[in-house]
């Protein structure tokens, strides 16, 4: 049974996901593995299993290291890098931070759908 608490601003709610932390409560987990929500929150019991951010979190995170990774490369061109040494840590660069704000954009997104209380089901993919 979930825990009765005020709804929480979107500006906190979108913190609590970017720490991928429960919108309601912001002290449980929102993933059970990499990017799967857990189904419930198991500090207030609040029902998250049932979001559905698709493919927003990816198209945020695609925007955000594409536009550090390409800022970098062309910093690093106009500085005299050498080209092997640009494009070696651009790919470790862009598979490291991918990896690592994936989930975080998750939990934003989630967190923001929670917010906007979408009904179980209703964005479900056609
Ligand atoms: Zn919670």
């Amino acid at each position: 049974m979930p825990t009765t608490l005020p709804m929480p601003s979107t500006l906190t709610v979108l913190k609590r996901g970017l720490l991928c932390r429960c919108p309601n409560c912001g002290k449980g987990r929102l993933f059970k593995s990499y990017l799967k929500l857990v189904d419930h929150c198991d500090a207030c019991g609040e029902q998250l299993g049932h979001i559905r951010a698709d493919d927003f979190p990816a198209y945020l995170t695609i925007a955000i290291v594409g536009h550090i990774v390409v800022g970098g490369m062309l910093a690093a061109a106009q500085s005299g890098v050498p080209t092997w040494a640009g494009i070696l840590v651009s790919i470790v660069v862009t598979i490291s931070l991918t990896l690592w704000l994936l989930p975080h954009m998750k939990g934003a997104v989630a967190n923001y759908l929670w917010r906007l209380k979408i009904p179980k089901g209703s964005v479900e993919a056609g």
